[in-house]
């Protein structure tokens, strides 16, 4: 089985920058493969055009023989805002199963607020959904705006919730 970790973003548009952690998203993940997930799958950066929908094309066109692909962000928003979610294909029920697992345990581990699995069939997230062949998820597992929720983070926890996400992708 083949897994693909699409890092959101690109190198000229780092998506949002945590002051409480001091780094950006697309700076984190780029780390957090290089130092957790480099065993589990196979790393890819977007394009650094500046279109949305064509940098989603152009990686969907690459991660099409991949089985499992992760798009890595973090979330941000207004200060309270908090907790972790995933984003899938509206309908599609394997990554509804996933999903579910990951945002459960990193409730359950990390004590993230659950926000769910959010089902999309447009708007943020959604050019990545609908264009990639496999079968695919966002993940947003914590606000880099909230305090509270830079502080529960742990990045080995995560890296083995995806682990067990995986896993659990591998047996269904
Ligand atoms: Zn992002």
């Amino acid at each position: 089985m083949k897994v693909a970790f699409v890092i959101g973003h690109n190198k000229n548009s780092k998506g949002a920058y945590s002051k409480e952690l001091g780094f950006s998203e697309w700076d984190y993940w780029n780390d957090f493969y290089i130092n957790e997930l480099c065993n589990l799958g196979e790393l890819f950066n977007h394009s650094l055009s500046s279109s949305y929908t064509s940098r989603q094309k152009a990686m969907a066109d690459i991660t099409k023989y991949y089985d499992l692909v992760f798009e890595l962000h973090f979330n941000a928003g207004s200060s309270s805002a908090n907790g972790v979610e995933a984003l899938i294909y509206s309908g599609n029920n394997k990554m509804k199963i996933i999903s579910g697992l990951y945002c459960k345990l990193m409730n359950e581990k990390l004590s993230l607020k659950n926000r769910g699995c959010k089902e999309k069939s447009s708007g943020n997230g959604f050019g990545f959904l609908k264009h990639t062949k496999g079968d695919a998820i966002l993940l947003e597992p914590f606000f880099g705006s909230n305090k509270s929720d830079c502080k529960k983070y742990k990045h080995k926890e995560h890296a083995l919730i995806i682990e067990e996400v995986i896993n659990k992708y591998k047996q269904l």
